[in-house]
């Protein structure tokens, strides 16, 4: 095997997963971490389709079902407050029978010490990437320059990588007027395992507590023009969350309250990469990195596993030549990438800020039989989202 050193930029879903299957087929990858530990926070996040068979084939599957939030039901509120309906767990989550909802950090713990031993360096990112004849010249903004054979951007919607090798994210971010934030509060609101969410033209939030949880997670959802802000910037991002809920009812404002100061919020922009290649030479993305599907699809997480199992196998099979591999990897995976990225379509449709048809015909069935119009959208959606989770067969790679 040649190019066995593989440098991962990364420890997200995809750059763990990615590592797993290198080190199964005899690379030795290295992962480079921004964050000074494993990153935990984040949303609950559902495994479906092809993206289980990929759970399955890594024996990790019985510690990610122990791992489940076991949440029963939800309960979904009006824009007066008042409880419209009643769905399943599943119904709610756009999940069929087998599909796994798990919080997003309890997956990355699960997948890191799943791999074993991996040299790793937290804390660190890549400054600068130089391609070579005879490999990858890489610099570091804490650890000394090494070479590697490859280079992996497993470095989520922002990543560094892409920008040093394929240029600015301004070129590939594809915005879909649609921004998310998540955080955790104090579970006022006394959820066991359950679920609530509330609709009004535009916005969506959502609160929930899973297994064994003091506190619970509550997610925003919000169409908006454009909005600037730096991804660094917590208090620029939450003023934009509270101007964008300013005057919302139900318990919103309490959420809003317990906002200032929480360890882990997440604020950003729903949008999606749209590439023309993902891979250059010696460096191939995986993941948001290179095709994020926008968690308004819900397969952001699925789509990372997958790209990482047929990125590293196709790696093995072509045994190490990156040209060979990483051409295959993209045949092999754009149409399954294309159908899940569609999967926004109808969200952003409906929730959009422009006054279109649709989304007149949506407020108006929300204002008049808002749990029953809810629970078609929630079926229709998971009949979609189940095609496209298990629009690929996978490879059984050597
Ligand atoms: C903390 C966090 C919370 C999230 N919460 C949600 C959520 O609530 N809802 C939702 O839909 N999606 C969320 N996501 C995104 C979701 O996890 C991804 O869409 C999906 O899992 C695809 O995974 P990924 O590994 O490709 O990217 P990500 O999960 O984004 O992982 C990327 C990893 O790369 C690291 N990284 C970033 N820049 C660099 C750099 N320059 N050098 C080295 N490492 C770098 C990040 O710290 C992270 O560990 C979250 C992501 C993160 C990092």
């Amino acid at each position: 095997m040649k190019n066995k050193r593989v440098l991962i930029s990364g420890a997200g879903i995809s750059g763990l997963t990615t590592a797993y299957w290198l080190k199964q087929y005899g690379f030795e990858p290295t992962v480079v971490e921004r964050h000074p530990v494993l990153r935990t926070g984040g949303y609950k996040i559902d495994i479906r389709g092809a993206a289980i068979e990929v759970i399955k084939k890594m024996g990790a599957y019985p510690v990610v079902l122990e791992g489940i939030t076991e949440i029963q039901g939800a309960t979904i509120i009006d824009s007066s407050g008042k409880p419209a309906t009643e769905l399943t767990a599943d119904l709610c989550g756009g999940r069929v029978e087998g599909d796994i909802e798990i919080m997003r950090g309890d997956l990355c713990e699960i997948l890191f010490k799943h791999i074993g031993e991996i040299d790793s360096l937290f804390g660190d990112y890549i400054t600068q990437i130089t391609q070579k004849e005879e490999g990858v010249y890489v610099e570091f903004a804490q650890n000394e320059p090494r070479m590697f054979d490859l280079v992996i951007g497993a470095d989520g919607l922002h990543s560094a990588v892409r920008k040093l090798v394929f240029g600015e994210e301004s070129y590939f971010l594809k915005e879909l007027g649609m921004y998310i934030a998540v955080y955790r509060v104090p579970n006022f609101l006394n959820l066991d395992r359950r679920e609530i969410e509330y609709f009004e033209a535009q916005k969506f939030v959502n609160v929930y507590s899973s297994r064994g949880d003091v506190d619970a997670t509550v997610g925003f959802a919000f169409a908006s023009e454009p909005l600037q802000f730096d991804p660094r910037n917590t208090a620029q991002q939450q003023k934009l969350l509270e101007e964008a809920f300013t005057n919302v009812g139900w318990e919103i404002p309490r959420f809003l309250a317990a906002m200032k100061g929480v360890p882990d919020f997440y604020f950003d922009s729903a949008a999606q990469i749209r590439m023309p290649h993902w891979w250059e030479g010696r460096v191939a993305l995986v993941g948001d990195a290179g095709y994020a599907p926008s968690p308004l699809s819900g397969q952001g997480t699925s789509v990372a596993i997958v790209g990482g199992y047929v990125l590293a196998g196709e790696l093995a099979k072509a045994e190490g030549d990156p040209t060979l591999a990483f051409t295959e990897y993209e045949k092999e995976l754009r149409r399954f990438v294309k159908k899940n990225q569609e999967l926004v379509k109808m969200n952003v449709a409906l929730m959009a800020e422009k006054d279109t048809w649709i989304a007149w015909l949506h407020r108006q069935l929300m204002e008049l039989l808002p749990g029953s119009w809810l629970e078609l959208l929630k079926k229709w959606g998971t009949k979609r989202i189940h095609e496209a989770a298990n629009d690929l067969e996978l490879k059984n790679y050597p």
